[in-house]
């Protein structure tokens, strides 16, 4: 198998378990991905006179990695490597807790002050945290 047969043959198993092109993580597809890094759908720059970009070129490589068990755009591999290097790791599982358990209190229209988390003084035992809501 050639490079390029490798690299179709990896896409196309990924969009198959994924279900279409998108990233798994924020659902945006190859162009949306284009756009947020300033770049037209065939990988040139839309900005370029203003930054002095030209001749650079971004390429399908670039912005979708179809490698993994989902496909992942390069804005949430450098989001995740920003959190990674902060060593937030702990943080991140709580955001994801958060988004799967108490969907109602993160959109809640409600100005109340509600148990939250204080960043500063907050213990990283996660099993310590008793649950008051019944
Ligand atoms: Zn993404």
């Amino acid at each position: 198998m050639t490079s390029l047969d490798k690299r179709f043959h990896e896409y196309f198993e990924s969009i198959d378990r994924a279900g279409d092109d998108r990233c798994y993580l924020c659902r945006r597809t190859p162009a949306e991905v284009k756009a947020f890094f300033g770049f037209a759908e065939d990988g040139t720059p839309l900005d370029a006179e203003r930054y002095g970009i030209e001749d650079v070129v971004l390429y399908k490589l670039d912005i979708m990695s179809y490698k993994g068990s989902r496909p992942i755009c390069a804005v949430c591999q450098l989001n995740f490597e920003t959190i990674f290097l902060a060593g937030d790791h702990h943080v991140l599982h709580r955001v994801m807790s958060e988004v799967e358990h108490e969907r109602d209190r993160l959109w809640s229209d409600s100005d109340e002050p509600e148990e939250t988390p204080d960043e500063e003084n907050e213990s990283t035992e996660e099993g310590s945290r008793s649950k008051a809501e019944e």
